[in-house]
């Protein structure tokens, strides 16, 4: 395949927050991006063209816990822009905060059918057209709460842990074939949906452990994985926190020790 030619990019949950940064970067250098999101509403709005360049924005409704969905849109996104060359799972949603013991049945499953199944389901029919070309670029965004786990959010972690693992297969299956398949796992990342525990502004500067990301760092690093250069870097989880997964319980006294000095 030819280097830095345009691309074609489905990314799920493209109409908001990180999928959101992610679909305007693609769409920047020159990618055909298809924000697949179940609010169509706000996807519509990010619809856009170069007129030089020829690609744009487009929005197409999709449920990626919805397995028959999944299969005909990404069908027909096939047969219409001629291939699939960029995944990006970004579709995500959470629950309220409940200790393991009183979680519902329904709250586990609702999110494990979003995050795991849908980047199951997404995986599955990507990879099978991006093995006609012999190219593909997966890139899934799972969270720290799945290597650390997360109060509250067991059905969060354990799904985000998933995503972990069925990358790691997907890796190892997909490389030879010219797709690579790698995970994002970051912090706090300001968007809508961390916006009830990510409330207070907290910068850089701050402790290690709270720093908190805009959408675009994550797109920025799934640029770079999305290009064909980047094609040994295979079964990769970046952890994107600013360094806050090293942050343990002794840090916080010994980092004031430090300040003082
Ligand atoms: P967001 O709420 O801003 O965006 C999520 C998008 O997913 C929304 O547009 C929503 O409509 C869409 N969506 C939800 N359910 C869907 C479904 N069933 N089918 C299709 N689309 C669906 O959230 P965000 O913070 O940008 O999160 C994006 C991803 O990053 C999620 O997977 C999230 O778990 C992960 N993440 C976020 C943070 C953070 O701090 N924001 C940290 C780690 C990981």
């Amino acid at each position: 395949m030819e280097k830095n030619i345009r691309k074609v990019a489905i990314v799920t949950g493209g109409a908001s927050g990180i999928g959101k940064a992610v679909s305007l970067k693609l769409f920047e250098e020159g990618h055909q991006v298809i924000i697949c999101d179940k609010n169509i509403k706000a996807a519509r709005l990010l619809e856009k063209r170069d007129i030089q360049e020829g690609n744009e924005i487009v929005s197409q409704y999709l449920d990626v816990s919805n397995s028959k969905s999944v299969k005909s849109v990404f069908k027909d996104i096939f047969k219409k822009y001629g291939g699939i060359d960029i995944l990006v799972n970004s579709a995500g949603i959470t629950t309220p905060p409940t200790p393991l013991f009183k979680k519902s049945d329904k709250d586990f499953k609702k999110v494990v059918d979003v995050h795991l199944m849908g980047t199951f389901y997404c995986m599955r029919e990507a990879s099978s057209y991006m093995l006609r070309k012999r190219f593909g670029r997966i890139i899934n965004i799972s969270s720290r709460a799945g290597i650390f786990g997360l109060y509250g959010k067991c059905n969060y972690s354990a799904a985000k842990a998933g995503i972990i693992g069925l990358s790691h297969t997907a890796a190892k299956e997909l490389f030879h074939h010219g797709i690579t398949v790698n995970v994002i796992a970051p912090g706090g990342i300001r968007t809508p949906l961390s916006s009830p525990i990510l409330n207070k502004k907290i910068g850089r500067r701050s402790r290690l452990d709270l720093v908190v990301g805009e959408p675009i760092d994550v797109a920025h690093l799934v640029s770079f994985l999305a290009k064909e250069e980047s094609y040994l870097i295979n079964g990769i989880v970046i952890i994107l926190d600013g360094g806050g997964y090293l942050w343990h319980g002794m840090d916080e006294k010994f980092s004031n020790i430090i300040k003082s000095i």
